[in-house]
């Protein structure tokens, strides 16, 4: 059989392997055959243009948000954006209240001199700005900021957490619910990042435009194992769970993965923000309203409901790696089975890294990987980084 021969082959369509892909072709101008497993690229951003004319993000809403002037700078590149600051509510006891909790929130949930008590404690003890983990907020000396933190926790934290991964706050790193802390300020906005936007034409097609390249080959509905017997490549990186490249030899790492319903009313909006959180009712964790995202006015709306599940490998898409001591652990032994058995294979990505990854924090990987990999003359030890 004759061997396909590309300077590289990126695995996976995603924001990771079409960085890689952009960078080499644009930077190393070698070859690249990028393959996709999806009939798309874009991975879990791929947004389109549902039956009612409404651009969705197929796999979930995804906002981008960053601190970051060169990840920012970088995808400018492709794109313009629609600026955008998100904005997310959260039932609690009748109330919709402003997520991440902060000053404001604390005082619709307790109107009058609890919550004036409790605001004025706050400011006292952390400072006004701070953004305070519930599961640290628990363990304050004050009384009545332990009971507002215990309040937080079983309110918004408790359900929500056993509905999205099936585990009690505790038992996650606890840099999964530092994710939503308690701010002690009153900007509602849910991030607080230097840039915010969403891709003016779609995340789609903003990595169109980074894949539309000299030398870059693209290959969709591929999976890697069926393909690699045909290919000559001298270098891979690999963007797919990384328990896979391996055969699962060491058990399958687990994955939590999500469901998507989408509904279209005949109302042009239906939310006061972009997403509403639902911590104690219902079996989906949240409604997002793609109008708010994009802009787009319309005298009808796509309603976004998601429901959380397990991950079936083959069957379903694999959406966050569990950040757990154990989960941890086990991932250590693929990084040392990619350190010993190839490495010059250059993983990457929130599947192949088994990191909790934001967009721009898998962007700003990929790019550093790619710099580390250029600069460096033994290139290949350190990318498997774990
Ligand atoms: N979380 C919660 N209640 C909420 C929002 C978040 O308990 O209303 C917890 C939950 O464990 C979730 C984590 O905080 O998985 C991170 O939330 P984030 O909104 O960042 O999740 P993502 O948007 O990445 O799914």
């Amino acid at each position: 059989m004759i061997r396909e021969k590309y300077d590289w082959v990126v695995v996976g369509a995603g924001i990771t392997g079409t960085c890689f892909a952009e960078r080499i072709a644009s930077q190393r101008r070698e070859s690249v055959l990028l393959i996709e497993q999806r009939p798309h690229i874009g991975g879990n951003l791929y947004d389109e243009v549902n039956e009612f004319g409404i651009l969705e993000h197929k796999y979930g809403p995804h906002i981008f948000h960053t601190n970051s002037t060169e990840v920012w700078d970088y995808l400018s590149q492709f794109t313009s954006w629609r600026p955008y600051t998100h904005h997310i509510l959260a039932a609690v006891d009748g109330k919709l209240v402003p997520l991440p909790i902060n000053l404001n929130s604390v005082e619709q949930l307790f109107p009058g001199d609890r919550g004036t008590r409790l605001v004025g404690k706050l400011i006292a003890l952390y400072g006004f700005g701070a953004r305070v983990p519930v599961l640290k907020m628990r363990d304050a000396a004050d009384e009545d900021v332990r009971a507002l933190a215990e309040y937080v926790y079983q309110r918004v934290f408790e359900n929500y957490t056993w509905k999205q991964w099936q585990l009690r706050p505790e038992e996650l790193a606890p840099s999964v619910t530092a994710r939503v802390p308690i701010v002690i300020s009153r900007d509602d906005r849910c991030f607080q990042d230097t840039y915010q936007g969403l891709p003016l034409d779609g995340y789609t097609e903003m990595m169109r435009r980074m894949l539309a390249q000299p030398g870059i080959t693209l290959r969709l509905g591929c999976s890697w194992h069926a393909l690699s017997d045909q290919i000559d490549a001298n270098r891979i990186v690999y963007t797919g769970p990384i328990d896979e490249y391996f055969a699962c030899k060491h058990g399958a790492l687990p994955y939590r993965s999500l469901r998507f319903e989408a509904t279209t009313v005949a109302q042009a909006r239906v939310q006061s923000v972009g997403t509403v959180n639902f911590p104690n009712e219902h079996d989906y964790t949240r409604i997002t309203e793609m109008a708010h995202l994009t802009g787009q006015v319309e005298n009808h709306s796509t309603l976004l409901y998601e429901y959380p599940q397990a991950h079936v490998p083959g069957e379903t898409i694999p959406y966050y790696p569990i950040p757990t001591e154990s989960n941890r652990q086990h991932y250590a032994q693929y990084c040392a089975e990619a350190r010993n058995t190839c490495p010059d294979v250059i993983f990457a990505g929130r599947l192949a890294d088994y990191m909790y990854y934001n967009i721009d924090q898998a962007v700003a990987s990929a790019l550093s990987k790619f710099k580390r990999l250029v600069e460096s003359t033994g290139e290949s030890r350190d990318e498997n980084g774990d």
